[in-house]
């Protein structure tokens, strides 16, 4: 079944979520000020239009109303980012997402009820942080200001360790959700506490970020 998005604003971001949705065959209207813009997406997406989207009128009769979805990626000109927002929230969109420029921009957008604000700057320069301070720590993702999931591999430190011997939980106050071992490249979702880890098997963990990075610290960076 399709499902209908918009996204206004067709920079590196918003040009590449209408690609990804398009791929993955979903009908996208793409919308930019910039006429080459939409030049360069109309091949692309199932609809492409100029428009500027601070105008209340011009939303109304894009028809927004209609997209279950609508993603706003304009960046530098935060104030047109932040009336297009208050607009589509207005008009009564479902789910509205909006890349913010800074942490200013964000608490705006979410005073105004952005139902999520995404940072892609900020939050892939830290997850590629992360995985520079180890090579055993291969992804991480925020769930919130101070709640994350990472993957991590598991290393010397815990190899032939069971996890009811590692004690994770109690230790670090962080679950073990999911292994990937590496033996049978089988996922082990909700391991057993009598589970033997390998040193190449991948942990998914989650908790807070304090006790991530204690367990990380203590279980995961190579010695
Ligand atoms: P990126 O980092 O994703 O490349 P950016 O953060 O530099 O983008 P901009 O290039 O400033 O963001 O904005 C993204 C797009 O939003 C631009 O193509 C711009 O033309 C478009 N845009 C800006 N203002 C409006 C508006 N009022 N209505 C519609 N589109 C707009």
């Amino acid at each position: 079944m399709k499902r209908e998005f918009a996204v206004i604003g067709l920079g590196r971001f918003g040009g590449s979520i209408c690609r990804e949705l398009s791929e993955e065959g979903m009908d996208v209207l793409a919308i930019d000020i910039h006429e080459e813009k939409i030049n360069e997406y109309k091949n692309i997406v199932a609809h492409a239009v100029i428009a500027d989207t601070t105008d209340e009128n011009t939303l109304k009769e894009l028809g927004i109303r209609n997209f279950e979805h609508v993603i706003v990626a304009i960046g530098e000109n935060i104030q047109a980012s932040i009336l297009t927002t208050l607009m589509l929230k207005e008009l009564g969109i479902k789910k509205i997402t909006v890349k913010a420029q800074n942490d200013y921009h964000e608490k705006v957008l979410n005073k105004i009820g952005a139902d999520h604000v995404v940072h892609p700057e900020r939050d892939m320069g830290r997850r590629i942080a992360h995985n520079i301070i180890s090579t055993n720590i291969l992804d991480h993702l925020e769930l919130s200001d101070d709640h994350s999931i990472v993957e991590v591999k598991a290393g010397s430190r815990m190899h032939g360790k069971t996890l009811i011997e590692l004690d994770i939980r109690a230790q670090f106050g962080c679950n073990v959700v999911a292994i990937k071992q590496a033996n049978d490249k089988q996922i082990n979702v909700s391991p057993m506490a009598d589970q033997i880890i390998d040193q190449d098997d991948v942990l998914i963990v989650i908790g807070a970020d304090k006790d991530i990075s204690r367990f990380e610290k203590q279980l995961v960076l190579d010695e």
